[in-house]
């Protein structure tokens, strides 16, 4: 096992607010949330950043990313028209990669932000 913490969560050697969770992938609670909902997807697979994936990751990607509109409709911020047809709701979906793309945690991972605003800082 590696010292990486998103590894460990996966591995529940380190606890999490899981909300999904299948044989690639887990989602849970951002521990320093930007707003009222927000989640890390993540796959199980330990790659450090979005610039390591291979073209035998498209698969996995693909999972991640499809995942984002079930995930958000289960936590209430899937936007939603009203009778004018007027959206409301929605949330970001954000893959920081690298130093100058502000990335802290060294496992790929996929933040899904969303709820009621104002949030926090400028995601
Ligand atoms: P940034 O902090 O700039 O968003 P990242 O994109 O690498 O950098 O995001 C790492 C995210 O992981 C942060 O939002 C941080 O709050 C979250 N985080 C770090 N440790 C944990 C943990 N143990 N459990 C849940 N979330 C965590």
């Amino acid at each position: 096992m590696n010292n990486c913490i998103f590894c460990k969560i996966a591995a529940k050697q380190i606890p999490a607010t899981t909300v999904y969770e299948d044989e690639d992938l887990l989602v849970f609670k951002d521990i320093n949330p930007a707003a009222p909902v927000h989640l890390l997807i993540i796959p199980k697979l330990h790659l450090d950043t979005l610039s390591a994936a291979q073209a035998e990751h498209a698969g996995l990607l693909g999972k991640m990313l499809a995942l984002v509109p079930r995930i958000a409709d289960e936590h209430g911020c899937a936007p939603v028209a009203n009778a004018d047809g007027e959206l409301s709701g929605g949330y970001k979906t954000l893959i920081n990669t690298g130093p100058d793309g502000g990335q802290e945690v060294y496992h790929l991972h996929m933040h899904v932000i969303g709820g009621p605003k104002p949030w926090r800082g400028q995601r």
